[in-house]
């Protein structure tokens, strides 16, 4: 049995359980989404929001990448698939609220903190390397607090860090620090330590992360 046929096993037990259960709501979904939040989180197979938030179908916009990283609001030529997410959500579903989750023993934060990419062509680790590339002011403050060797504390300051940089990345698109100034979006900023299933939360105002 291929991997992907395991997972319409689980899709067949879905059909048969969650979705029958739940079939009337699913076909009001099927009328439109309304979900109040949007999330930005990571692409790592261990930090799936629903399972995180208990969250059900309809109730979060989410926005996975490498390193859960907001770009910069950047209205050029290229392909920006966050900042169309991140426009959609805001100014189209009009979310209240913003979360971006960072987690622990994240790769891309690691990579960024290490350089191990730095340097090579797209295929080869190119692609990561110029999108953590946005963590290069948080890798030099990182490098600079902790000396080599690099200790578990280095790596978990720059998975804090990429929150940081992602909400302030976030707050360079206009349509967002305007909201937020209105006080009709509010931002927030969350980690999640995977190994002991604890999420923190970030209080911007001393830049800690405390848990929930
Ligand atoms: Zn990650």
């Amino acid at each position: 049995m291929t991997e992907f046929a395991a997972l319409v096993d689980g899709y067949r037990r879905f059909r048969d359980n969650g979705w029958s259960r739940e079939r009337a709501r699913w076909e009001q979904l099927a009328e439109g989404q309304a979900p109040r939040v949007m999330l930005v989180a990571c692409s790592d197979s261990r930090v799936d929001p629903a399972t995180i938030y208990d969250a059900t179908p309809g109730e979060m916009f989410v926005v996975r990448n490498v390193a859960t990283l907001v770009p910069p609001y950047e209205p050029d030529g290229s392909y920006h698939g966050v900042s169309a997410a991140l426009e959609f959500a805001v100014t189209q579903l009009g979310v209240s609220e913003i979360v971006v989750m960072g987690h622990g023993f994240c790769g891309g934060c690691a990579a960024a903190l290490t350089g191990q990419f730095s340097g090579t062509g797209p295929g080869e680790g190119g692609f990561i390397a110029h999108w953590i590339d946005m963590l290069a002011d948080a890798r030099a403050r990182v490098r600079a607090a902790h000396p080599e060797p690099l200790d578990r504390a280095a790596y978990l300051e720059m998975e804090h860090e990429g929150v940081r940089v992602s909400l302030r990345n976030l707050r360079t698109f206009p349509w967002v620090a305007e909201r937020e100034r209105a006080g009709s979006l509010a931002l927030h900023g969350a980690f999640f330590a995977i190994s002991d299933g604890v999420l923190h939360l970030l209080d911007e105002a001393s830049g800690r992360f405390s848990a929930a």
